[in-house]
């Protein structure tokens, strides 16, 4: 239960997705003792019997915005009153996430995560539409070839029956009449077989172009990584792959470490370049069976196939010291950026329930290593190291 109902009087069981029927007083349908009566008073009596609901779900959205000590701006408001109406399910349950780490939730961080989401759909959806168009044209592709090849061998047959015709007797009027004919069926059906031949390289083209999309679809625009969202698909496949094969699977998750200060002293650009400089160190250790991915922000997910976590940890850990050596300098202003380094959280796939379990196991321990000190690397269900100076 989160800061923001805690005035709600709680309902049995009530389940989460009809939040608003509850905020509105309108009961829960599976739940009868809790349904509104219907009203026998006129509209106007109906509309003051709604006012209580009306102002309850005002006082959660303000609760919401000063429980996080949010500015009163459309934007926190339309976020407030999707987080109480179950508007948006997927933001609600970052914030509660957020909210049970401890972790603040700040107007920056609202509007990454609510960007990353829109992002993420708009993506989602262009892959599918990428998908059907792929599936269309393919099928577009064969028939247009079959209609080439018919064509190609129409005109071959055209060609012997004009042949043919010519060797038969030249004053038969009705001999030249058909030779002209078949002539003219002769060159139309070379000029469809053209424009086939045209139309079936401009698919080509196309398909590629679709291929290209597809990649930019699944790639993150600024790291060149996999994105999130072709992580999730890598994670299935690995997943299969390594129980096929009798293989381990560890997937971890590295943050980089007061990241939002890099923001704030040297801007968001420089910002960007220290997230693509993380990108490229994690990025080398990815080799066939270890997918380094783009999760989000300043945060990258790691799937490492065929190692334990042992040798999971001893890989990445290296990946962490080699940035933890290095000292960074903006190279637009020569201004030193210090040293950038990251935490990261580490599970065993297989010895957790299922792959989102292994997810919350790998973001547990990424938690703990922010609790030890940050600059480490924590495999889950083992104890984290004490807490290590602050990384610069
Ligand atoms: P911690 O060590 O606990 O991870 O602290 P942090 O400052 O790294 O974490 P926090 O979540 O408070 O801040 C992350 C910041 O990363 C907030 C957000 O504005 C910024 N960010 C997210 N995506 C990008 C991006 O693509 N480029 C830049 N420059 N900043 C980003
Ligand atoms: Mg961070
Ligand atoms: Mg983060």
């Amino acid at each position: 239960m989160t800061e923001y109902d805690r005035n709600e009087e709680p309902l049995p069981e009530a389940p989460r997705q009809s939040g608003w029927r509850r905020w509105l007083g309108l009961g829960n349908p599976e739940h009868p003792s809790t349904q509104a009566q219907p009203s026998r008073s006129s509209d106007n009596e109906g509309r003051y019997d709604l006012l209580p609901a009306k102002r309850r779900l005002l006082s959660q959205v303000s609760d919401f915005l000063i429980d996080h000590d949010l500015e009163i701006l459309p934007f926190t408001l339309t976020v407030g009153y999707e987080c109480v109406t179950g508007g948006n399910p997927r933001l609600t349950q970052r914030i509660l996430e957020r909210t049970e780490k401890g972790l603040p939730v700040t107007l920056a961080w609202l509007e990454e995560a609510s960007a990353t989401h829109s992002r993420d759909a708009t993506a989602e959806a262009m892959a599918e539409l990428v998908g059907k168009l792929e599936l269309t044209l393919a099928d577009v592709g064969k028939t247009m070839a079959g209609a080439r090849d018919a064509a190609g061998s129409y005109s071959a047959a055209l060609e012997g029956h004009v042949a043919d015709l010519q060797e038969a007797k030249a004053s038969d009027d009705l001999v030249a009449r058909l030779t002209t004919l078949t002539r003219r069926m002769l060159d139309h059906t070379r000029s469809v077989e053209g424009e086939l031949a045209a139309s079936e390289a401009r698919i080509d083209r196309l398909q590629q172009r679709l291929e290209e999309a597809r990649r930019l679809a699944n790639h993150d625009h600024l790291t060149g990584l996999p994105n999130r969202r072709a992580f999730d698909g890598m994670f299935e496949r690995e997943m299969r792959e390594a129980r096929l094969a009798g293989e381990g699977l560890c997937v971890a998750f590295c943050d980089i470490d007061h990241f939002k200060r890099i923001n704030d002293v040297h801007g968001h650009p420089a910002g960007d370049r220290v997230i693509r400089y993380v990108a490229d160190v994690l990025g080398r250790i990815s080799l066939a069976k270890c997918h380094v991915a783009r999760h989000g922000g300043e945060e990258f997910a790691v799937l490492l196939r065929g190692v334990s976590v042992d040798e999971a940890w001893a890989k990445l850990d290296a990946a962490r010291a080699e940035l933890a050596d290095k000292r960074l300098v903006n190279r637009v202003n020569d201004m030193p950026l210090g040293r950038v380094t990251f935490s990261g959280g580490i599970a065993d796939v297989f010895a957790c329930k299922s792959r989102s379990a292994a997810l919350k196991a790998a973001d547990d321990a990424l938690y703990a290593a922010k609790n030890a000190g940050r600059n480490c690397i924590v495999i889950a269900g083992r104890t984290a190291p004490r807490p290590l100076r602050e990384a610069a």
